[in-house]
């Protein structure tokens, strides 16, 4: 799985980084990933969190 953050929808509320801390991360007022490639293991962790950006500036490529 690979993640991306669109930066200009994030509006910077953390919701990932709280969820997934291992996979964002915030930069600035911006989260940001922080890996090219999501392990396995954190695969789920990843997916709540896309579900639960009230912003919808996850986005998921399987
Ligand atoms: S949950 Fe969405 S809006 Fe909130 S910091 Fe993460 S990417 Fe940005």
């Amino acid at each position: 799985m690979k993640v991306k953050i669109d930066p200009e929808l994030c509006n910077g509320d953390e919701v990932c980084v709280q969820l997934c801390p291992d996979v964002f991360e915030m930069q600035e007022d911006k989260a940001i990933v922080k890996m090219e490639e999501v392990p396995d293991d954190l695969a789920d962790a990843v997916r709540e969190a896309a579900d639960s950006c009230p912003a919808e500036a996850i986005i998921i490529e399987e």
